[in-house]
């Protein structure tokens, strides 16, 4: 009985005690047929959204958690396909890179919009769980340099996503498939606006990608533990 209280002891109070493993879905959003949004260069968001989930989710793995990664080879067509593991993850993530309204890009006006955005529905079943970790991400996002968007917040037809956080640019949209239907917190994260050209530059470099997976995967770990 004395070894049992030891062994308990030692597990309990270590302070190194590894990490609880949580399971998360890294959703990368959009296909190779349905891309999404077009960069300023032409190049496609699906293949934004590839690079930075992959990372993502490498940087979760090394980290010791269970990482489910859904439509990373670009094959993924049916949205709701994309939840389908959810009932058995603490967090669903699903990453993209942003457009602005067609309007203001035949106005020119591609230079005036930059930053993230993150995405979070009332209507999930964990809606407050998703908006802790959404504010996590916008946090560090912040702390590492980043600027939200906000321009989704606009109320004009097609925008409308009002603020829940306009310091750290957490937006609601309830209707947002993959996050109403997901059974699990779940969050949707816009890393950039790639029809920018500035912005674009910057999101094509390995370094920013690198450290946009690590701001992001930091943030996840945090929340979650
Ligand atoms: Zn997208």
């Amino acid at each position: 009985m004395r070894w049992f209280w030891f062994v308990f002891s030692l597990i309990i109070l270590s302070p190194a005690s590894p990490l609880k493993a949580q399971v998360i879905v890294i959703d990368t959003g959009h296909s190779l047929a349905h891309y999404g949004a077009l960069s300023a260069s032409g190049k496609t968001e699906f293949s934004f959204n590839q690079r930075l989930a992959k990372l993502i989710a490498d940087n979760l793995t090394q980290a010791g958690h269970q990482v489910i990664r859904m439509g990373e080879d670009g094959k993924m067509d049916f949205l709701l396909n994309r939840v389908r593991h959810t009932d058995k993850a603490n967090l669903f993530v699903s990453i993209h890179h942003d457009s602005i309204q067609q309007a203001w890009q035949d106005a020119g006006r591609q230079h005036e919009f930059s930053g993230y955005a993150v995405f979070v529905s009332t209507e999930n079943p964990y809606y407050h769980d998703s908006l802790r970790c959404a504010l996590a991400i916008g946090q560090a996002l912040q702390a590492a340099g980043k600027l939200p968007s906000l321009y989704h917040a606009t109320a004009i037809p097609g925008e409308n996503r009002p603020l829940l956080d306009a310091q750290y640019g957490i937006h609601r949209y309830d209707n947002l498939a993959v996050l109403k239907k997901a059974q699990s917190p779940a969050i949707l994260i816009e890393a950039g606006v790639i029809v920018n050209p500035i912005e674009e530059r910057q999101l094509l470099k390995p370094q920013q990608v690198k450290l946009l997976a690590k701001t992001i995967t930091n943030a996840i770990h945090n929340c979650l533990s």
